[in-house]
């Protein structure tokens, strides 16, 4: 069979299970069965591709077919530009979540400081680790209560570069006094904590409901549970004068940013997302 007629097939069977952009996910599992890039694949259409490629895309596509996330087939996501490792220990960065380095690059414009920065819940390090980058003399601290996870994002510290100026903690902000060890306050506090309503994870799309972490997602009863850790904590964990950024889930930042007033602090307007959704509520101590 030739790269395009497997090509066709993987994506005629994407198809079948209801997945968008066939074409386009069905190129990056051939690519990967293949061990070739995009562009070499297109170069080599019409030749017959050998068996064990067949069989390799095979594979890949049945995963796919049962909605594994692109993302934890690969192995890989590109968040602002740059490569991240995910596992499923750790949540898929999202588009949405730029939106949360946007605003932090807009309320702290001097690059060269040697800010503290924290990011409550690391995962992929996507947020930590891409502030790190842009803020060359910064020190991070990335707080998450999964082990797994806080492997993944170790790995991307190093990939990028930036292992040397970031410390990776375990910790849970459900449990008392979460917030001592951290040894604050930072200039810097972020987060795309979970927010999604307990009872409503069930009903998001089997990408996310079947496959992604859990404890990444599930936000409580009313999906607010980890704001009001933050801001209970907000005292404690950021410097006077310092920024407190985090992600919010659609229809959730009034909510947020009230539950922020009633900690004292100074609550900016929210930032929109691509799609227009308030997605990032800041504020200042
Ligand atoms: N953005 C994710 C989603 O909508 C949720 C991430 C989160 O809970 N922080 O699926």
């Amino acid at each position: 069979m030739t790269y395009d007629r497997l090509l066709r097939d993987a994506a005629t069977a994407l198809s079948a299970a209801g997945i968008d952009n066939v074409r386009f996910e069905a190129r990056l599992l051939l690519a990967r069965a293949a061990g070739l890039s995009v562009e070499q694949l297109v170069a080599h259409g019409a030749e017959a591709a050998p068996a064990p490629v067949a069989a390799g895309l095979r594979a890949l596509t049945a995963r796919r077919v049962r909605r594994e996330p692109m993302a934890y087939i690969l192995g890989e996501r590109e968040f602002w530009g740059l490569p991240f490792k995910v596992s499923p220990a750790v949540l898929v960065p999202r588009p949405d979540s730029e939106t949360v380095i946007e605003t932090v690059l807009a309320l702290m414009p001097a690059r060269a400081q040697p800010l503290r920065l924290l990011d409550l819940g690391v995962g992929s390090g996507c947020l930590l680790l891409t502030l790190l980058r842009e803020y060359p003399n910064a020190t991070g601290i990335g707080l998450d209560a999964s082990e797994a996870a806080l492997a993944v994002t170790e790995g991307n510290a190093q990939a990028l570069g930036v292992a040397a100026r970031a410390r990776l903690v375990r910790g849970d902000w459900r449990l008392p006094d979460w917030e001592k060890a951290l040894a604050g306050p930072f200039d810097l506090v972020v987060s795309n904590p979970p927010y999604i309503e307990a009872s409503a994870i069930d009903r998001l799309m089997p990408e996310v409901a079947r496959f992604e972490p859990r404890e990444a997602l599930d936000g409580g009863p009313d999906g607010l549970a980890a704001y009001h850790r933050i801001a209970a904590a907000a005292a404690a964990l950021v410097a006077p004068g310092g920024h407190l950024v985090v992600e919010a889930g659609e229809g959730q930042a009034i909510e947020i940013s009230r539950i922020f007033e009633s900690a004292g602090l100074a609550v900016g307007s929210p930032r929109k997302d691509l799609s227009g959704i308030d997605r990032v509520v800041h504020a200042q101590q």
